[in-house]
């Protein structure tokens, strides 16, 4: 059963009516729903458990979507999460999420930003260059703490997803390149106050064919043999895809599969050829989130040009960039069902021509004040978004699992910009 669904021809997300809330909350506004959050959450984390990995820790990739309400709830669950910033690293502590559940990842930590991680005691800094590696090492000293370091290893794969999303290939400015991780090893003077324990590989997003997750992992456990280090976890990274368009629902690999998947190539590659028995960390975010939230827009006019018929609304690419910036797609639904009479570009007001939700998409005729749910929006949604046209950022709201709703975010008035 999916959880974006017409019931009696309204439109229900995981048993909330939203033409009730459009009706009580100016659009546009994301709507997220705790019991699909929670139920994404469970089954990776049971999936993990399931398949027989070690000592599994569930790092949910912040940037996918902080709101503070939301990872207040993965929390509670057990998350852990990975953090790109500092910011996030003060939004996962401040949910509830402790520091010996985080890892920090990103090719462009400041001293201030270790500094601060370093006081907390983090799980681990996911190191992507050895310059920065030189920096941790030198500021842990100058804490007096021991740094825990995970290389973020290239594994040289080119998976099957979006260029602009893919990270583990000779080109991307992500990870380390397995002669430069080996190499470091034998610089003693790179480790006086930083220990290795453990290794990762993320190789991009939106991954739905897992040939080059099992290649990477495959990599990832040679490379770890290779340290001779007794490395404490080794993180698989991020990055399993969901299915934004219909065609993608029956190539969509399920957690069991992926974490079979994930258990087959650790034994086969890591586990079989040593004592050794490293928990396994992974960095989901998109899986977790996606499908937890929608963006409920409202028809703002039709404008017919010859055979373009432009549906505008009062969302824009700046509320929600991934179409503009990706091309992706992202299911459209009225939230009255009717049958589809006319093909639409649905359009928002962003003075830009990528700011456009979808092109020739059939639909049925709206009119001003109808609502339009643009769906599966709930990561690299509102996290995305930013000021641009100046115009405020919107409304963030969260149907409980008692079904109350509740404000998670305001929405910002255009006039705090002003
Ligand atoms: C973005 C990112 C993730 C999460 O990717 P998803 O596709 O949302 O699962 C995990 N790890 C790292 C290092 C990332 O940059």
């Amino acid at each position: 059963m999916k959880d974006l669904s017409y019931k009696n021809k309204k439109l229900v997300f995981s048993k909330t009516d939203i033409s009730s809330v459009a009706k009580k909350f100016k659009t546009p506004f994301f709507l997220y729903s705790e019991e699909v959050l929670t139920k994404n959450y469970e089954t990776f984390s049971d999936g993990a458990k399931a398949a027989g990995l070690i000592d599994p820790l569930v790092c949910f990739a912040m940037k996918s979507n902080p709101n503070r309400e939301l990872v207040k709830i993965l929390a509670k669950l057990g998350s852990g999460a990975d953090i790109v910033s500092v910011g996030e690293l003060k939004r996962a502590l401040g949910a509830g999420i402790p520091a010996k559940k985080i890892v920090f990842s990103g090719v462009g930590k400041t001293a201030e930003e270790i500094k601060f991680a370093l006081k907390k005691e983090i799980y681990s800094f996911n190191v992507e260059s050895i310059e920065e590696l030189e920096l941790i090492n030198h500021l842990a000293k100058k804490s007096k703490k021991k740094a825990r370091i995970c290389f973020r290893l290239n594994p040289v794969v080119k998976p099957k997803t979006h260029k602009f999303i893919s990270t583990g290939n000779k080109t991307h400015k992500f990870g380390i390149l397995e002669k430069d991780v080996l190499d470091s090893l034998k610089n003693k003077s790179l480790w006086t106050h930083s220990r290795l324990v453990g290794l990762s590989v993320h190789i991009g997003s939106q991954l739905l064919d897992l040939r080059a997750t099992g290649q990477a992992i495959k990599r990832l456990s040679e490379i770890a043999l290779k340290t001779n280090i007794p490395l404490e976890f080794l993180d698989v990274g991020g990055g399993l895809g969901v299915d934004y368009h219909p065609d993608e629902s029956k190539s969509l690999p399920q957690i069991s599969e992926y974490m079979n998947l994930v258990h087959k190539h650790l034994q086969q590659h890591f586990y079989s050829k040593t004592d050794l028995r490293p928990r396994v960390v992974f960095e989901p975010g998109r899986r977790i989130v996606a499908k937890a939230g929608i963006f409920v827009m409202s028809v703002l006019r039709n404008k017919v040009s010859e055979n373009n018929h432009f549906l505008i609304v009062d969302g824009g690419m700046n509320d929600f960039m991934r179409p503009a910036i990706y091309g992706a797609y992202h299911g459209l639904m009225p939230v009255k069902e009717a049958k589809n009479e006319v093909r639409c570009h649905v359009v928002g007001p962003i003075c830009e021509t990528t700011d456009c939700f979808a092109s020739d998409r059939p639909l049925p005729k709206l009119k001003a004040g109808d609502h339009l749910v643009l769906a599966d929006t709930g990561a690299y949604g509102y996290s995305m978004g930013s000021n641009y046209n100046l115009r405020g950022r919107p409304l963030e709201l969260l149907a409980k699992k008692n079904k109350e709703l509740k404000v998670v975010n305001k929405p910002q008035k255009y006039e705090e910009l002003l």
